[in-house]
């Protein structure tokens, strides 16, 4: 199927022709139709499979539908290069719609990041720990409104012992929400995360 037979919206597929991604690739047909659907997804995709398309188009046709959402997503990722790509390229896609992101991680300053999470982004691209440090530090930074969440490499954010962090953010997230979690493999410590986060959840596996 094309992405328009996946019902994405006329505006992204054109962005998405000119970013030459014509056809969808196997991680991204499977999961697309099921988070348009509003399930949750465990994705088992390595990375150059597709998979940030995959979670990035679906967040990116809510926000087209909720146009003045902010801080409506939060991915978290277990590198800064991985944050920075995933930002990228959501970007990039999402450009046609006015999609604003901010990545928060690690080894940088404080206090332009807080400054730019006061301007209510969509997206929040992250790593765990300097994530954390905002939601305990940044004044009048909030992820209430949050509605849906992505944890990218689920295998290597709890082999670099995130785990304990993300258990803290997730107390602090709004339980209605949607929750995507990829990864290369799916590990005991995995399946444990998968089932403190998700609902219901649908695997995908390519
Ligand atoms: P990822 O697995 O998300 O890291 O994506 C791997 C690479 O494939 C990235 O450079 C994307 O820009 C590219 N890509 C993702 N989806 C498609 C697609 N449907 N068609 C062509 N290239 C794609």
């Amino acid at each position: 199927k094309s992405f328009k037979e996946l019902s994405i919206i006329d505006q992204l597929c054109e962005t998405l022709e000119t970013l030459k991604f014509h056809k969808p690739t196997p991680i991204q047909q499977a999961s697309i139709p099921l988070a348009l659907a509003g399930k949750d997804l465990i994705g088992l995709a390595e990375t150059g499979s597709g998979k940030t398309a995959a979670f990035a188009l679906p967040i990116l046709q809510a926000l087209y539908h909720s146009p003045h959402s902010t801080l409506f997503a939060c991915i978290l990722a277990p590198t800064r290069e991985l944050a920075f790509q995933i930002s990228e390229q959501t970007e990039a896609i999402g450009g046609s719609l006015g999609v604003k992101t901010c990545v928060i991680v690690g080894g940088m300053d404080m206090m332009p990041q807080s400054i730019a999470l006061s301007k209510r982004p969509h997206i929040i691209v992250a790593t765990p720990g300097r994530l954390l440090d905002h939601l305990e530090n940044t004044k009048g930074f909030s992820l209430r409104s949050l509605k849906y969440l992505v944890m990218d490499e689920a295998d290597r954010l709890l082999d670099l012992d995130f785990g304990p962090i993300i258990e803290k953010i997730l107390k602090v997230l709004p339980p209605q929400r949607h929750t995507y979690l990829f990864s290369a493999t799916m590990t005991d410590k995995v399946e444990r995360l998968q089932r403190m986060s998700l609902t219901n959840p649908v695997r995908v596996a390519v």
